[in-house]
């Protein structure tokens, strides 16, 4: 039995496939009718066309996404200690392996960890918090005692004030879950010192997902000029200069985002390495350094989500072809481009055939010498491809 479900979700003959093969999503379209009445957050049974039970699931009748599914065993009780017990869990498989976490990863990324629409980062003595559905949001109390209980942290942001909360018919939210905001949080990653404004920072702070990455892009920096587009607070750079990079051009629209970059050179020892940077857009910037006639020896693309869904991803296409060009007609003979997508919509063969189009403009023969993806604290789960979000390229230009 399951713990107060409130009413039962049936779809339409055939549309049962994809939560069979392993998906944990109902869409609205996929629904023949709605019993019982349930309110946005309520646990829902979910039925195929023929009233067999299929999961149980929290319901967000605003959203395309209309039910997140929790569980399929049809036995299960679904109540507050089941989402305790699931996010116990969720951190317990962090703890020992977890290569290169350090003081800052994220504990619970949602549906890949079972626990649909809850985000959970650490940050040293700190935790960040992102209530994405009517489900989660009705598990915050639960979910706050939990992370207290398990963690005893000296404090929990709550940042669910992201685009997410509109698409579910939540209003944003933005707080601290206990104690008053605390100002940055020092972390190290890999060794280097960031602070991290969780309470007004991009994301819940600081790109935890490009981690790994930012040490696999270090190894081609050194001796090289560096061009880090779309840098943020800088952290690619940061571990560029570490790795012993000749030069630093960092762009980026945000003024703040480039302050905090300069402090974080500073705070690691390699305010010495010579460093420029620009605020404004990136694509403006790129082009006005082409016409400037500059080059770099290893380029960074680390654009925001062009392309969230895959709606938009023909769209976004157009301007991940234009960016990743412009890098490759920055880059010296030899030189290394490291380019990234974090757009769901976007699927790892699509961004690659995009890069091949930027190849073919630039007139540029290039080479994929390493393919780069999600820590292991951004789990991707199989039958669930949108988990999926994040891909990197590191190409050679000859
Ligand atoms: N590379 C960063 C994360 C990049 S997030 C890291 O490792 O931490 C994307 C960044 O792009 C944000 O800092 C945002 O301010 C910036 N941005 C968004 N649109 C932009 C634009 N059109 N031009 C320049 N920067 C942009």
């Amino acid at each position: 039995m399951a713990g107060g479900e409130t009413g039962t979700v049936r779809l339409r003959r055939g549309r049962e496939r994809a939560l069979l093969g392993g998906h944990p999503w109902v869409l609205s379209g996929a629904v023949a009718g709605v019993a019982g009445d349930p309110a946005p957050g309520d646990l829902v049974r979910v039925e195929d066309s023929g009233g067999v039970f299929l999961a149980w699931g929290h319901f967000s009748p605003a959203s395309r996404i209309i039910v997140r599914v929790l569980e399929r065993s049809p036995a299960a009780s679904i109540d507050g200690d089941w989402w305790a017990a699931r996010l116990g869990e969720s951190v317990a498989r962090r703890s020992g392996a977890d290569p290169g976490g350090g003081e800052a990863s994220r504990l619970v990324f949602s549906e890949a960890d079972f626990l649909p629409g809850l985000v959970v980062d650490r940050y040293a003595d700190h935790l960040a918090l992102q209530l994405h559905t009517p489900g989660a949001e009705r598990m915050r109390a639960v979910t706050l005692a939990r992370l207290r209980g398990l963690l005893s942290p000296a404090g929990i942001v709550d940042r669910s004030d992201d685009a997410h909360r509109a698409r579910e018919g939540l209003e944003p939210v933005a707080g601290a879950g206990a104690g008053p905001p605390p100002g940055p949080v020092r972390i190290r990653e890999d060794g280097l010192a960031f602070d991290v404004p969780l309470a007004s920072g991009q994301k819940t702070g600081h790109y935890l997902d490009q981690r790994l990455n930012r040490a696999a892009v270090a190894l081609w920096a050194g001796g090289r000029r560096v061009l880090d587009v779309f840098c943020y607070t800088g952290a690619f750079a940061v571990h560029a200069a570490r790795g012993g990079a000749a030069s630093l051009t960092l762009v980026d629209s945000s003024a703040e985002a480039l302050a905090a970059a300069g402090a974080h050179l500073e705070l690691n020892g390699l305010g010495s390495v010579p460093c420029e940077r620009h605020r404004g857009n990136a694509f403006e910037v790129l082009r006005s350094l082409r016409d400037a006639g500059r080059a770099y020896d290893l380029v960074v693309l680390d654009p925001p989500a062009l392309a969230p869904t895959r709606a938009q991803a023909s769209k976004a296409a157009r301007a991940y072809k234009d960016a990743n060009l412009l890098a490759l007609k920055l880059l010296s003979p030899g030189g290394i481009l490291a380019t990234f997508s974090c757009s769901g919509g976007v699927d790892p063969s699509f961004f690659r055939e995009i890069l091949r189009w930027a190849a073919a403009d630039a007139g540029r023969g290039v080479q994929l010498l390493q393919v780069l993806g999600q820590p292991p604290d951004h789990p991707v789960r199989l039958g669930f491809p949108e988990s999926e979000y994040l891909k990197g390229l590191v190409c050679r230009a000859p």
